[in-house]
């Protein structure tokens, strides 16, 4: 497989850049804000819970986020790789990701660091969020998620 972890701040073109590299070497995209935003528009008990952290900005506590991304690659891992969108932010869940593959004979094969000032990514925050509908693209959320 060919794995690849896009890593960067919010609103630093992580999707945007995972789509062209998906189109490119025929990837499946992981990203995990999108499963949880699928969760919460689907009202489920997993979207209640993820929505109270979102909406302030917090990260989704690591024990939950793993187990969703392990059930999510497990349906993904016949594919010839996979993109990591947003996953992982903390190091106990980068060692998790490490043991996930490895137990699954593969790894990660290259991260993509997507290098963006803080200025341009409030800017960019501001304008998605006037189209997104995302409970988290306002301001004080998005200084919130820059800090975490
Ligand atoms: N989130 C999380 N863990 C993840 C992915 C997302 O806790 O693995 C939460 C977190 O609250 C984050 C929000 O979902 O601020 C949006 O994340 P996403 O990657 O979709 O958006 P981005 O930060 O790239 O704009
Ligand atoms: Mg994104």
């Amino acid at each position: 497989m060919l794995n690849i972890v896009i890593f960067g701040g919010p609103g630093s073109g992580k999707g945007t850049q995972s789509e062209k590299i998906i189109e490119k070497y025929g990837l499946e995209h992981i990203s995990t804000g999108d499963v949880l935003r699928a969760e919460i528009k689907n009202k489920t008990e997993l979207g209640k819970i993820a929505d109270s952290y979102i909406s302030k900005g917090q990260l989704v506590p690591d024990e939950l986020i793993i187990d969703i991304l392990a059930s999510v690659f497990d349906k993904k891992k016949d594919s010839k790789g996979v993109i990591f969108d947003g996953f992982p932010r903390t190091i106990p869940q980068a060692e998790a990701l490490k043991k996930m593959l490895s137990e699954r004979g593969t790894s990660i094969n290259a991260v993509v660091a997507l290098e963006v000032a803080d200025e341009e990514l409030v800017i960019r925050l501001l304008n998605r969020g006037k189209i997104s509908g995302r409970s988290d693209d306002n301001k004080e959320t998005i200084q919130q998620r820059l800090n975490v």
